[in-house]
Parts: structure tokens; sequence; C-alpha cells
């Protein structure tokens, strides 16, 4: 990368820091805390074009967000309120630049499906933010998939018990290296994702139901959004089932392909 592209990482990291530090202390900051009994690892993203990283505090996902997803899940595809769900932050798996990574089968399932997906993570956090406001709290965009063990969240789904298990569980949200957000945000642009070269899912970000702003909007109003909340933004049509030995490559226009091998 040039110097001058190196400086405006650094410039905007500074600048995002700065906006941290100006907002509310996270609950979890401990006040005279004693010394911890052992380390938890943290977890991080990497930035393209830079040797900072992304601390990851909270994985948002968002439901339903493209209509003929919502159809084959069952759902109405009008503009019902979006909803959302987590992952633990730990459920990270980062998939660098140019590598092909092996993701573990997970236990328990028999129909392991995939969800590609845009995400957004934030520099910037807050309360009740404006819609208008919502996009300068992205500080950059990743290629994600929200791995997912239907039959889990299935079963789960029609005894009316949380569908927990079958979306928040280790290596569950697989990431590509962050992209700097640019103006304008990622609103539109080819989405899909190939299984052994074969075209699953493909779809436009414009089809989303729920622009990437308006769900940092609503989401900051049920809980306070803090920086390193990323969102996996939803995904489209035809999602299904991949087993050991899968490749899958997910893309999106303007971010690097991911390359993914299920063992
Ligand atoms: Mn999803």
């Amino acid at each position: 990368m040039t110097t001058a592209n190196r400086r405006s990482v650094l410039q905007l990291t500074a600048a995002m820091g700065a906006g941290a530090l100006a907002g509310a202390a996270s609950a979890a900051t401990p006040s005279g805390a004693g010394k911890p009994v052992f380390d938890v690892p943290r977890v991080f993203i990497p930035i393209v074009g830079s040797d900072a990283v992304f601390p990851v505090r909270r994985i948002y996902c968002i439901g339903r967000n493209y209509a003929a997803h919502a159809l084959e899940r069952g759902s109405d595809p009008s503009r019902e309120p979006p909803f959302f769900f987590q992952k633990p932050t730990d459920a990270i798996q980062v998939v660098a630049r140019g590598v092909t990574v092996d993701h573990p089968y997970p236990p328990l399932t028999h129909n392991y499906h995939h969800e590609i997906e845009l995400v957004a993570a934030l520099g910037r956090g807050g309360r009740d933010i404006p819609l208008e406001r919502a996009l300068d709290c992205v500080f950059g965009y990743a290629v994600g998939l929200d791995m997912t063990r239907r039959d889990l969240q299935n079963e789960m789904a029609a005894q009316k018990k949380p569908w927990e298990i079958g979306k928040s569980f280790d290596h569950s949200a697989v990431i590509s290296p962050l992209h700097l957000a640019s103006a304008g945000g990622f609103t539109k642009g080819a989405i899909w994702l190939k299984v052994n070269g074969q075209i699953r899912q493909t779809s436009d970000l414009s089809k989303m139901l729920w622009s990437v702003a308006e769900q940092i909007s609503r989401l900051s109003q049920s809980s306070e959004l803090f920086p390193g909340d990323i969102i996996y933004s939803g995904t489209p049509e035809n999602v299904g089932p991949v087993v050991a030995g899968d490749l899958m490559t997910g893309h999106i226009d303007g971010l690097d392909d991911i390359n993914v091998k299920v063992v």
C-alpha cells in the first residue's frame, strides 16, 4: 500500500479510538478489580492494508433480511420488524487473504448450512443512533459466513425453545479481513457463494430488506452499541448443506473472496 494510504488507515484508526474514549465506558469494564486468575484470549480481525487489527466486542446477526430467504424459511417477506441474535465473540474464524482455511464440521448436526453475508464492523457506537448518522459508525466491511446447524435450529424452533444451539458454536462466525469503510457504504453489488465451484447462493446487496444503516439504528435502540461490535447483515436465498471435503468460495463485490474447506 502507498504511504498516503497507510497514513489514512492510521488516521482513521486514531479517530475511531478517540471516538471510543469519548463514549460511555462499557458495562463490562471492571473497577478496582483484582489480578485475573488466568488470561482469556481476545478476538481480533485483520485489517486489509494495515498492521493494526480490529478487536471484536460482540457479534450481532440479523435474521431473514432478504425476501427470497425469508420465504424459503417460511416467513412473511414483507418488511416485518427486523430481529437479531448473537454469536459468542470467540466463534470468529478468520479467513486470511489468498488462503484456504480448514473449517471443522461441527458436532451434533447432520444438516450444516452455509449463509453468505456482508459484515459491518463498528468503530463507533452509541444509543438511539439516527439513521442518517448510522454509517458514520462503520469502520469496515468483510465477507462472512453465518454457519448454521439447521437441523438443530429447526428442532428447537419447532419446540418454541431458543435456537441458539443452531447458530452459536465454535467457528460459526467465519469472516474475511476488514476493508476500511468508504463513503456511502455497501448498499449494492453482487454477493454469491460457490460450493466446489458451483453457484449455490447469488443475489445483490440492494435486495436487503433492512440496510446496514437501518440495522445499526435499530440495534442501537435495544442495546448501546460500542466500537468492536460487528453485524452479520443477513443471507440471500438458497442456503443449503455442506459436508466434509466441500470447498466454499464466498464473494462480495469490492471485498476479497474467502475460501473455506469443510474438514
Ligand atoms: Mn444469517
